[in-house]
């Protein structure tokens, strides 16, 4: 089996990688495995020091990553420059901050468990198994690996097929920078091969960041082998604009938190749900934003929207709204497919939704936005809640009891507040329903994968 890059703004295959063979990635786990019984005997002051030098030399190497990343998925290049200087601020994150995060947390009064002292204490769970998408090829890995290490765990990286580059430079970033070699170590291997992996008695858990099928698919496994898992699945999240927002900046959110990745972020609005009282003048604004975005070479400084990632994700994004148009929705901009080299779709707004639409219930992993409109709050609440992901939301509303009614009515893992959803490292990060369980990012993230261990002294 061969990995690929390929240009998705040019369709040219840039590298191929030949897959690990059994002996390979049998060579892997085990150096992972000795890697974690090297690390976790180890300070967190010795972890911080490698961590905060991988920052260092992610942040020098930031110009040739970024053009590695928009090459190899297509996202614009300032984008691809900013995921870089991301997972460099997170990685010092947690290199601040693990000791604190992962402190001995004591019993006020051990007397009551007739103890003299009692603690509970994190320790490292082992090996875990990342299983890693394409559209964010270094954040997604780092938002894990960044807790996990400094940790103490070590790290096997199943990363996308379509981003064999970005990998390798992962395999190697943590040893430059002072881990033990193998504590992040990359297995070039497909989809097929994950379930071995996941059963091997040396893997301790597993994460995976993708669609709900890879998800269903890995949770399975994992369950077969007792074995932790922290799901983070698609989602379709609402945007919802209600009659006392700030419109104008309203809608320039909202383009960009339908296009920022070329519209391929699972934290993206996708349905903007807007109040009747406003909706047509909030529609027409959003419109010409959406039709003023620059499409073109995501190497250019100038482009807003590059090409989508895959040839059959771009299909699939189009497959989407033509099924919405022949049911009945309307095409307000965009809708079709430039006609160019590589696998570009054109920004798109749909109206008329209906239900046996699949835009409704399906996500839209590309740069279309539907909207709807909603009638009152409990109607807008209604529509947000109607799809089985629960991942994110947005509300715009300058009324205060308002905010906080929609805080309690969403089914969601956040809520943002007059702005878009961003993940950071301070903030827990991750989604209900089909959009996966666990968290990520801030002190749970970290104390996700740990064997919390009690301490009792007589
Ligand atoms: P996938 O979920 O198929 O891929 C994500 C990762 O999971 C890849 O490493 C993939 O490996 C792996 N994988 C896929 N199927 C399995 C399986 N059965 N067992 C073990 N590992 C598996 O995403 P796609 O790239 O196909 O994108 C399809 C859709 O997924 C998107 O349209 C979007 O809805 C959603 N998605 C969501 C993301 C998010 O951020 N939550 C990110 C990416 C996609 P391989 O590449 O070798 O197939």
């Amino acid at each position: 089996m061969v990995l690929a890059t390929i240009n998705p703004a040019t369709g040219v295959r840039e590298d191929e990688f030949e897959a690990h063979d059994a002996a390979e990635i049998e060579r892997r786990v085990e150096q992972a495995a000795q890697a974690h019984l090297e690390l976790r005997v180890t300070g967190f002051e010795d972890r911080a020091r490698w961590t905060r030098r991988a920052a260092e030399l992610l942040e020098g190497d930031a110009e040739d990553t970024a053009r590695m990343i928009t090459v190899e998925m297509g996202k614009p290049i300032a984008q691809s420059r900013a995921e870089v200087y991301k997972c460099a601020k997170t990685l010092r994150f947690y290199a601040d901050h693990a000791a604190e995060f992962l402190a001995d947390e004591h019993l006020a009064n051990p007397s009551a468990v007739n103890a003299s002292q009692a603690f509970a204490r994190y320790h490292p769970i082992g090996v875990v198994l990342a299983v890693m998408p394409w559209n964010y090829p270094l954040w997604q890995v780092v938002r894990f690996a960044a807790p996990g290490l400094m940790a103490g765990n070590a790290c096997l990286l199943k990363h996308a097929s379509n981003v064999p580059r970005s990998a390798i430079y992962l395999d190697t970033l943590f040893e430059r920078a002072g881990f033990p070699a193998g504590a992040l170590n990359t297995l070039l291997i497909g989809a097929r091969d994950v379930e071995a992996v996941i059963a091997d008695r040396r893997v301790a858990a597993v994460t995976l960041t993708g669609s709900e099928p890879a998800g269903r698919s890995v949770a399975a496994a994992a369950g077969r082998s007792i074995k932790k898992t922290v799901l983070e699945l698609g989602g379709s999240d609402p945007f919802i604009v209600m009659p006392s927002a700030d419109l104008e900046a309203a809608a320039e959110t909202a383009v960009r938190a339908r296009v920022a990745n070329n519209g391929q972020s699972c934290i993206a609005g996708k349905r903007f749900i807007v109040h009747t009282d406003v909706h047509d003048d909030f529609l027409r604004l959003f419109v010409k934003h959406m039709a003023d975005l620059t499409v073109g070479d995501p190497l250019d400084e100038a482009t807003d929207v590059g090409p989508l990632a895959t040839r059959g994700g771009r299909d699939e994004l189009a497959e989407l709204v033509d099924d919405a148009v022949a049911k009945g929705a309307t095409v307000l901009v965009g809708g079709f497919t430039p006609d160019r080299p590589g696998w570009f779709y054109q920004p798109t707004v749909v109206t008329g939704l209906t239900s046996e639409m699949r835009l409704v219930g399906e996500e839209a992993f590309g740069p279309v936005a539907s909207v709807y409109r909603a009638q009152d709050r409990q109607d807008a609440v209604r529509i947000a809640n109607q799809t089985t992901f629960g991942l994110s939301s947005a509300v715009w509303s300058n009324d205060r009891d308002e905010q906080d009614w929609f805080v309690s009515a969403l089914d969601a893992g956040a809520v943002f507040l007059n702005g878009m959803t961003v993940s950071y490292p301070e903030l827990p990060f991750g989604g209900i329903k089909d959009s996966g369980f666990g968290r990520e990012l801030a002190a749970v993230g970290i104390r996700e994968f740990c064997n919390l261990k009690t301490v009792w002294r007589a």
